[in-house]
């Protein structure tokens, strides 16, 4: 990781107001602890393991982002130590992060992950599932997750054009949804898109936080 870059790359991202969230995965903590020493608080981790290893060893104030497919059985291990879950894709998953975070007596940030891209490998709500989501029951009577806005993966394209469409439909969805469920909720505002390689077309769509793995620390 060369300092230069990371400092450039943050104002960059700084300058639109959004934050930047470290990919650290399959990474060591040594690279994590070089980047913590430049100021940087925010990672963001795919397997909870691996999050949970990585907690042990480094300092309490680091910021965890789970990022990538949570499974319901892997919830009880990453409630206690997660800031943010970026990865919710079913009222499945929602009513056991919900639960969990209840035995741990606090509530855990999440983002709910809708389905952009025009691949099947990618995980996410579709805009009904999400509509059925916020419009049930048990939604209504979780107290112990708050629900900070919405995550997207784009296409994995040299298509800008492409790329740039999917995440406007994204932020177009974001308001729809602030508006219609979330109006004067302060913490319904995080817009999770952009990746390495389409973070730049993310920070012109109304991204709030990019998630950054190789473009920070070289590929995996
Ligand atoms: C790995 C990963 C990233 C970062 O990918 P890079 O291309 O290395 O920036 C972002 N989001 C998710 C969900 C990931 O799994």
């Amino acid at each position: 990781m060369n300092t230069e870059n990371y400092k450039a790359l943050l104002q960059e991202i700084n300058q639109t107001g959004a934050s930047l969230v470290a990919v650290s995965k399959t990474k060591p903590v040594e690279s994590i602890l070089e980047l913590y020493n430049l100021g940087q608080r925010i990672f963001g981790e795919n397997k909870v393991q691996e999050l949970a290893t990585k907690h042990g060893l480094l300092p309490a104030d680091i910021e965890w982002h789970l990022i990538g497919h949570l499974q319901t059985n892997k919830v009880k291990q990453a409630a206690p130590l997660v800031s943010m879950i970026h990865s919710v894709d079913s009222l499945k998953l929602l009513v056991e992060i919900n639960k969990q975070a209840e035995r741990n007596n606090r509530v855990i940030n999440c983002l709910l992950q809708i389905f952009i891209a025009d691949e099947e490998t990618k995980f996410g709500l579709s805009e009904q599932e999400l509509k059925e989501l916020l419009q049930s029951e048990e939604f209504e009577g979780m107290k112990n997750i708050r629900i900070c806005g919405l995550m997207g993966m784009a296409t994995n394209t040299d298509d800008e054009e492409k790329i740039g469409a999917e995440f406007e439909g994204l932020q177009k969805l974001f308001g729809v949804v602030k508006e219609q469920y979330f109006k004067g909720n302060d913490y319904f505002k995080e817009l999770s898109i952009g990746m390495s390689s389409d973070y730049k077309i993310a920070l012109k769509h109304g991204a709030t936080l990019v998630r950054l793995g190789s473009v920070i620390f070289g590929e995996r």
